[in-house]
Parts: C-alpha cells; sequence; structure tokens
C-alpha cells in the first residue's frame, strides 16, 4: 500500500477542524509524535494576519446592511447562505413554492433561517460569542421526558472536555456565582460546575479564566425591575396546571477577552497581532465583526497552530520530529472516495478567481475529518455515494433554535446600543417538567436596541427624516440629534430561544439541479416546526407580554410613534411565518445549525459514534454541530469544541500507535 499524503486530513478551517487539529498536534507531542496534519478549507485565508483582517472590517462599515455574512465576500466558488436570500415559501396565490434565490435551495415549508461563513475561521468570525453549556438533562430527553432521544454520553463524561474548552479554545469569561440554572441544586450553580480537576481547581471549586464582562447598564436595570417577579403560564392541555416561573437576570458566559481571573490564565489577542484584542472596548458589532478580535474566533486558534505549535511543541527544526500543520485555503472538497469499510481519499477543487477554472486533487491520509459545518459535513456525504449512511440519517434531524423576538420602548433611557450585542439572559425556562409537552427556551436580552428586528438605528433615523414610507414630519439636524437621544437608548428587544427537537423530515438533501459554480452540490432543505415547538410560541409570547407589563410597555404600538410601548408585530411579507391556534408568529433562525448526522450507539439510528466516528467508515470522523441528537437551550458552539477536544484526543491516541 502506497504511503498516505498526510497522517489527518480534516475539512474546513473553522472552530471544530482548528480545535481537532490543536488537539491532536498536543496530544501526540506528549507522546513524542509529530503528524502532519492537512486542514482544506474552502474559502479565502484573507484574514489569518491582523492587517488582512482590517479588510474585513472596511466591509463592514461599507455595508448597507449588517448582516452576519456583511463584511465576508460572496464568492461562486464557495458560496455561503446569507439571511437576506430568505423568503417566503408560498407564490402569491399561498401554494408552497421553492425559493432558489440564495445558495440554499429552500423546500419549506418554512424557511431554514439562519447562515454560516465560508471564509478561514468560519463562522466564529460572526458569532455573538454566547458560551452555555447544556443542563445534565439535556443529554437525556428520552429517559428524562419521553421526548427526542437520549446522547450516547451525559454531562458528567463531558464535563472535563467543557472546562478545556472554556480554558485551552475559547477563553470564557464568567463568573460561576452569577450562573443560574432552574432545577439544579435550587439554582446553585457550585455543584453544576464542581470539577474533578481538583489540581487546577482546589477543593474542585470550578472558576472561569477570565472574570465576567460586566452586565450592561440595561440588564441592572431589567434586574431592578423583573428579578423574582413570577412568571404564570397557562395549562395547554385538559388536567395540566400553570406553571410558575421565577424570574432572575442572569450574567452570561461569553468568548470574550476581559481581565484573567487567575494568573495562570494569558489572555489571547487578535491572531497576528496578540496585542489588540485583548479586552472587549465594547465597539457593539460583535455580530457580524470584532474589528479587534477581543470575541474569539478559530482564526487564534489556527494561527497558534501553524505559527508557534509545531516548533514549540516539536524537537526543533529536526524534520520529523515536529507536527506539520499544512492549510490550504480556497480547496473545496467535494467527494468522500470509500470502499470496503473505510476511506480512501478526498477529492477537491482549487480555484484561484470566481470564474476561472479550478483545478482537480486527491489527498489521502490515515484519518479524515469532516468539520465543514453540519449543513456541508451532510451534503458532501449525500454528494459521496450517500457515505456513512447506511441508518439513512445523514441530513436529518436538523434543528436550529427558532428565536421569537420582542421588542419595545422603555419609560427610560437604558442605553441602548453599548457594549456586546448580550450580556445576562433569564434562564428560568430553560428546564422543567413541562418539558414533556412543550419545548424549553432561554431568553437572551439584546443591548443592540431594535437592531434585529427593525434593523434600527437605520430605519429609526429614516422614519425621522422623513424618509420611511410611514413618513412622520420630517426632522433634521439639532432636533433629529434630540430625538435620536431620546428614542435610541430606550429601544429593548429580547430573543425567546425555542429549543427544537430532532425531527427525520427535517433534513438537508441534495439534487443534480442545483450545483454551484464549481459543481458542488447546494443544499437543498425541507424544514419546519413541530407541534411540541409551537406549543412553546404562546408561552414566550405571554412570558413576554407579563414582563413588559412588569416595565410599563403595555400599550401595542408601531412605527414611527416612538411612544413607551410594545412595538413587537407580525407583517405579511415577513419570511418564516408561524400559524399556532389561530395566532401567526415571525419566527427566525439563531445560526445554530445541528443534528444532520447525529451520534448515537445504534448505527442503525446514528451517524456517529460518541467519538464522532463514522459507525461504516472506520477512518472517518464527522464532527461539529451535527453530531449533536439534540441541543437543548444552550448555543451549541462550546459543547462543539467539548466533543471535538474529545473526538481529538481519540484521533492522537490512534495516530500515536
Ligand atoms: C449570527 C450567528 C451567531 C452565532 N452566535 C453563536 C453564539 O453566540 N454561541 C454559539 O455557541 N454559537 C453561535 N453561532 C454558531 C457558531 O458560529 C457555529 O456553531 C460554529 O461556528 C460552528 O463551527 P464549525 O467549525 O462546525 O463550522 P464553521 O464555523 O461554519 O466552519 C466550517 C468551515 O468549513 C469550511 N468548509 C465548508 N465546506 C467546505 C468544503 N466543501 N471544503 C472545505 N472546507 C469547507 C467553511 O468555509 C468554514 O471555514 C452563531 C452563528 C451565527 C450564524
Ligand atoms: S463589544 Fe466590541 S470589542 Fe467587545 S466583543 Fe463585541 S465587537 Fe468586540
Amino acid at each position: 500500500m502506497s504511503t498516505p499524503d498526510y497522517d489527518l486530513v480534516i475539512v474546513g478551517g473553522g472552530i471544530c477542524g482548528a480545535v481537532i487539529a490543536k488537539t491532536v498536534v498536543e496530544q501526540c507531542a506528549r507522546k513524542k509524535k509529530f503528524p502532519r496534519i492537512l486542514i482544506l478549507e474552502a474559502g479565502r485565508a484573507t484574514a489569518l494576519s491582523a492587517d488582512k483582517y482590517d479588510t474585513y472590517v472596511e466591509a463592514y462599515h461599507e455595508a448597507l446592511v449588517k448582516v452576519p455574512n456583511a463584511p465576508y465576500p460572496a464568492s461562486s466558488s464557495a458560496p455561503q447562505p446569507d439571511v437576506l436570500d430568505i423568503r417566503p415559501l408560498q407564490d402569491a396565490q399561498g401554494r408552497p413554492a421553492v425559493s432558489d434565490q440564495g445558495y440554499f435551495v429552500q423546500k419549506g415549508p418554512m424557511p431554514f433561517g439562519s447562515d454560516y461563513a465560508r471564509s478561514l475561521g468560519g463562522t466564529t468570525l460572526h458569532w455573538l460569542g454566547t458560551c452555555l453549556r447544556m443542563l445534565p438533562n439535556d443529554f437525556r430527553m428520552r429517559e428524562k421526558y419521553r421526548r427526542s432521544v437520549n446522547w450516547p454520553i451525559g454531562y458528567d463524561e463531558l464535563k472535563p472536555y467543557y472546562e478545556r474548552a472554556e480554558w485551552d479554545i475559547i477563553g470564557v469569561a464568567a463568573d460561576v456565582g452569577h450562573q443560574y440554572y432552574p432545577g439544579i441544586e435550587k439554582g446553585d450553580p457550585r455543584k453544576f460546575f464542581k470539577s474533578a480537576n481538583v489540581d487546577k481547581f482546589p477543593g474542585g471549586t470550578y472558576s472561569f479564566p477570565m472574570e465576567e464582562i460586566p452586565s450592561s447598564y440595561l440588564d441592572q436595570y431589567l434586574a431592578k425591575h423583573v428579578d423574582d417577579m413570577t412568571v404564570t403560564l397557562p395549562a395547554g392541555y385538559p388536567g395540566e396546571k400553570e406553571h410558575k416561573f421565577t424570574i432572575r437576570i442572569s450574567n452570561t458566559p461569553v468568548a470574550r477577552n476581559s481581565t484573567p481571573a487567575r494568573p495562570d490564565y494569558k489572555v489571547v489577542g487578535a491572531a497576528g497581532n496578540a496585542d489588540r484584542g485583548q479586552r472587549c472596548e465594547g465597539n457593539s458589532s460583535c455580530i457580524p465583526i470584532c474589528p479587534v478580535q477581543a470575541k474569539y474566533n478559530a482564526l487564534k486558534t489556527l494561527y497558534e497552530l501553524i505559527v508557534r505549535y509545531p516548533y514549540a511543541l516539536g524537537d526543533g527544526e529536526k524534520p520529523g520530529r515536529r507536527a506539520r500543520v499544512d492549510i490550504r485555503s480556497q480547496c473545496v472538497v467535494t467527494q468522500v472516495l470509500h470502499s470496503t469499510g473505510a476511506v480512501t481519499g478526498l477529492t477537491y477543487k482549487t480555484y484561484y478567481d470566481d470564474g476561472s477554472p479550478a483545478t482537480d486533487h486527491t489527498v489521502t491520509a490515515r484519518a479524515y475529518v469532516l468539520a465543514a459545518n453540519a449543513i456541508e459535513n451532510a451534503t458532501l456525504l449525500l454528494a459521496s455515494g450517500s457515505a456513512a449512511n447506511s441508518s439513512d440519517q445523514v441530513g436529518r434531524n436538523l434543528m436550529d433554535h427558532p428565536l421569537l423576538l420582542t421588542w419595545g420602548l422603555l419609560p427610560e433611557n437604558v442605553g441602548a446600543y453599548r457594549g456586546p450585542g448580550s450580556t445576562s439572559g433569564i434562564p428560568a425556562f430553560r428546564d422543567g417538567g413541562f418539558r414533556d409537552t412543550r419545548t424549553a427556551f432561554r431568553v437572551e436580552i439584546g443591548n443592540w436596541g431594535w437592531n434585529f428586528p427593525e434593523n434600527s438605528p437605520y430605519d429609526t433615523v429614516l422614519d425621522l427624516v422623513g424618509g420611511s414610507k410611514d413618513g412622520r414630519a420630517k426632522c433634521y439636524g439639532r432636533q433629529l440629534r434630540k430625538e435620536l437621544g431620546r428614542i435610541l437608548p430606550r429601544q429593548f428587544r429580547i430573543a425567546w430561544e425555542l429549543e427544537q427537537d430532532p425531527e427525520a423530515r427535517n433534513r438537508v438533501t441534495i439534487d443534480d439541479r442545483y450545483k454551484d459554480a464549481l459543481g458542488k452540490h447546494r443544499p437543498v432543505i425541507e424544514y419546519d416546526l413541530s407541534e411540541y415547538v409551537k406549543a412553546s410560541l404562546p408561552w414566550a409570547a405571554e412570558a413576554s407580554r407579563q414582563l413588559f407589563a412588569r416595565l410599563g410597555m403595555t400599550e401595542k404600538r408601531r412605527r414611527p410613534t416612538y411612544e413607551t410601548g410594545d412595538y413587537s408585530h407580525y407583517d405579511a411579507g415577513d419570511a418564516a411565518q408561524v400559524r399556532y391556534k389561530g395566532k401567526t408568529y415571525w419566527v427566525r433562525g439563531a445560526g445554530h445549525v445541528v443534528g444532520t448526522h447525529r451520534m448515537g450507539d445504534d448505527p442503525t439510528d446514528s451517524v456517529v459514534d460518541s467519538h464522532q466516528r463514522s459507525h461504516d467508515l472506520r477512518n472517518l470522523f464527522v464532527a461539529g454541530c451535527g453530531s449533536m441528537p439534540t441541543l437543548g437551550t444552550s448555543n451549541p458552539t462550546l459543547t462543539m469544541t467539548a466533543l471535538a477536544l474529545r473526538t481529538g484526543d481519540k484521533i492522537a491516541e490512534e495516530l500515536s500507535k
């Protein structure tokens, strides 16, 4: 047999691929093994130096609409989904329609409302950075609530990997004492975080590596007005009792640099310039881009990996005595070649400029990792003769956190549009007996006014100068500044992030009619919400009503009124509308793309095992949020990073043999 080109080839230079590469290099080095690793990345590597990263910042400044992918250039060779391409999936007569407007081909009945980035660094370039651990019950939904499926591993098994993810990879800022977990030790977080690593955390008393990012003035205002209030939510079926929840505003763990909590933690600055981004400076543009990289992105891990590690962990410059990590950007993997239970190679296309001919290549390795994001992993496997799919689960169980937004104008100035996108949330609805009939949800408090639902401050300015079609009296100069000063700092919105359950019908497929410029299949998506999810929409809306009433925002209002009140509304033109029990709700995507190659012990019902190894192809690992069987109410990347560390350990163990 010929010698493989590499020990390990990883598809995708996002956080998942970067973490696995880093872990393999580190763990192998401990055994004096120095693997050769190749990362194939579809997008451009523009931002690996701090100066080049600034071109993204400039693109962001120039963009008219600041959606998540605004700073990252579109490419026909490595196209990416964009939330601006989301369309209602009905024709003028209200009949179902397919939309192939953007990169996704959306077959509905609901549009899938999230995007991802296809540039080196991946979607962490424009994530918010919320880093919540999943709750123990999230891993055992079937056992506890007779819903969804259980994971093959539980919270306790993942806990040491959460700690490594928070300390060694992402750098999470939070205070254990300020966390609140419903149902766990009466909300006492210490047991939840208790560590088995007593050498690092004496007595098992866990602490995050960095001090918490201070709660915003808005968070403090809310805590003053709604902390300890009881929200009562009605029964939904005969015999069910009403449910009561105690509201507590809780500071959120985030991937954002602050002050080290202990002297043994060194803050990681920007990729290519460690002096930048050592502290969050409140630039207030975390989505779509942190100008100084105070927020974690995968470029930081990749930079460390290619610039420092091979020398630091290896045996100087001696050939074969240091790890070799090659990153090849603008290389789109198109096929997983396989035979008799193993992957035999990957084919990929290299492009230089959009439109110029791409060149074809094949690469071989001892082991392979797909880490191209849940939707791309599934598309790639399906396009490879339905590889690793004896269970027929590849592409299925696609999930997100459907978001219900509510927003209003508070009676007082709360300093909106300052600081990170969110610094606190309301965890009260994350767990409880109600999960046997309706989905849990988490409340994210937004610091950026009505930016998400109303494209403010831009649309507010348009309203005031009379540029909107609603056009009130024109307002310019000093009066405009005064009005903006009155309105913008009082804008308030919350996102009700609903847990979605896995359903086989929610899926990614491929269709030979839909290919991109390089001939790679585009993802074809079928997506809907289950009754289980929909049952929580009226609850979220009612909880919002009670919170808003407590805050003095009872009047229903519409722009451009700009008086105190509740401005949440549904517009007929909005893409993702959900009818439930006679009411219409407007649901957005959260960017949390999960579930397309789920893990499990049973190969007939899952794609990978608990180490994210394919049940069918022994040298293939399919990694990322796609492996998560359920997603609870935590933003998924921290859990995905913990899983990637575990997978990296496993691969290193095997490569070191
Ligand atoms: C607006 C937004 C906000 C978010 N906020 C949060 C948050 O606060 N907290 C949280 O936990 N999560 C958040 N997320 C989700 C988070 O960004 C993702 O979970 C995470 O980035 C996934 O990491 P990944 O490495 O698996 O995939 P990605 O980060 O998407 O990286 C995949 C990489 O693979 C490359 N690739 C794709 N196809 C190919 C191919 N065929 N060949 C070669 N390379 C390929 C891509 O170019 C990309 O670089 C957010 C997402 C969005 C969109
Ligand atoms: S608030 Fe600003 S400095 Fe802080 S993480 Fe967000 S964009 Fe970066």
